[in-house]
């Protein structure tokens, strides 16, 4: 193993892309050989320096994952083969929810389901109760859980023990599970959540389950928990058969000739790093006032916005809502309003009620999708393992190779 590298940045989880950027060229240096060798260690809050750290900046876009692979790969060359393949997990399990959004709304349907079943099964209600207060007892999860709700983070190592104990040990729905972390984690992503929690589950690939083991805790935390009682077998939750992949939801792209008016979401807060969408003629940049959404939401729609503006050379305005994002168009002399693709997830309301609006305003609402995107997502059909064998002609066509940094 080798020597164990310094914490790698004051802030925890960057949001702010000079943040995000700082910490991916500290975390550059450690993404090869050192990240192979340490990256499933859970070493403790606070102490999570042999993993980035930047999923947080990444869930919401702040800085892109060429930005992040470009520097790793131009360093480390094939040696960073085992983070480049992490970081495309997310781009898979995005592109794979995307073709399957009924199994977002499946989950969000199942959730009131059990909510309903919690107000009548008291037993179900206090299993539940004294997990997301970490007071199971089973020492390793009561611990994650506090970490968890204390700092927004948990190890993937660790998320993937916990969400083991929650359904096979606990035995409580995973979708509660999801809920859970969806509401503290600060890199919440609905289809990296959802889709883990699914694996873990033996849902995603049917019948392979992830079932934690107490020495291999003990092990790979440096013997700091010695967790008793778990569970020895894992029984795959019920759940019906899936439909078949949908064709990936058609989007209005923006027309390059019309006065726009830009939107920043929190899928997508570096719209102006994006060569295609330069030559706009931006009129102005908005957020729509995300109301009590978390601290880390605020600041890098903050950030997004002030870049955008700074960037384009205009206004950067706060609107309370879908009509007065339609109102603010229409009063900038904007014909359309642009924002980044917005994926399967809770973001999509937003999206939904503000194309509404700018209709009625006699506007339009077009979705920018990332090359990124557009050339990873048809190849997140099946499991990862198909997806990865595309790694290399994607990196190609990104303009990203061993030794090179992009165009
Ligand atoms: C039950 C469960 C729930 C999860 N929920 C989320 C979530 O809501 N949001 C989220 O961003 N990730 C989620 N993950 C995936 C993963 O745990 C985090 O992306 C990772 O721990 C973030 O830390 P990092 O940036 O230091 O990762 P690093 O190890 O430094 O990895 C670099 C990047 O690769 C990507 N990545 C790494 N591991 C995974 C993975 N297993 N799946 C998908 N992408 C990965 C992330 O973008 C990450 O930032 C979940 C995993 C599990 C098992």
């Amino acid at each position: 193993m080798s020597v164990p590298s310094p914490a790698v940045l004051t802030h925890q989880h960057p949001v702010t892309r000079a943040d995000a950027l700082a910490r991916v060229a500290q975390f550059a240096p450690h993404a090869g050989a050192d990240y192979a060798a340490r990256r499933n260690l859970d070493q403790g809050a606070g102490r999570h320096d042999a993993v980035s750290r930047l999923s947080a900046a990444l869930a919401r876009r702040t800085v892109s994952e060429a930005d992040v692979l470009a520097p790793v790969l131009a360093q480390h060359g094939d040696a960073a083969a085992l983070f480049v393949s992490e970081v495309f997990w997310r781009t898979y399990f995005k592109g794979w929810l995307e073709a399957r959004p009924f199994v977002w709304h499946g989950w969000l349907g199942a959730l009131d389901r059990i909510d309903a079943r919690l107000g009548q099964d008291d037993a179900l209600a206090a299993r539940h109760l004294s997990a997301i207060r970490g007071e199971t007892g089973i020492d390793c999860f009561d611990h994650w859980i506090g970490e968890l709700a204390a700092t927004g983070y948990l190890h993937n190592w660790a998320r993937m023990q916990v969400a083991s104990i929650w359904i096979f040990t606990l035995g409580l729905p995973w979708e509660l599970g999801a809920r859970h972390f969806l509401h503290h984690l600060i890199d919440a992503d609905a289809a990296s959540n959802t889709l883990s929690w699914r694996w873990v589950a033996g849902l995603h690939t049917r019948g392979k389950t992830y079932l934690a083991d107490a020495s291999r805790i003990m092990r790979m935390t440096g013997g700091r928990f010695a967790p008793t009682g778990l569970a020895t077998r894992a029984l795959v939750p019920d759940a019906p058969d899936l439909p078949p992949a949908l064709p990936l939801r058609d989007t209005i792209a923006p027309d390059g000739g019309l006065p726009t008016l830009v939107w920043i979401t929190r899928d997508d807060c570096s719209l102006e790093t994006e060569p295609a969408l330069h030559g706009l003629p931006v009129r102005a940049v908005a957020v729509i006032d995300p109301g009590d959404a978390p601290e880390a939401d605020r600041t890098a729609l903050a950030d997004g916005l002030a870049r955008a503006a700074a960037h384009w050379q205009v206004p950067a305005c706060h609107v309370a809502g879908a009509e007065a994002l339609a109102a603010l168009a229409t009063e900038c002399g904007a014909r359309q309003v642009v924002t980044g693709r917005v994926p399967t997830g809770p973001g999509q309301d937003a999206l939904i009620a503000a194309r509404g609006a700018l209709r009625r305003a006699g506007l339009v609402l077009t979705e920018h999708t990332r090359a990124w995107d557009r050339h990873a997502w048809p190849h997140a059909t099946r499991g990862f393992f198909a997806c990865r064998e595309k790694i290399p002609a994607l990196l190609a066509q990104a303009g990203l190779a061993a030794g090179k940094t992009p165009q």
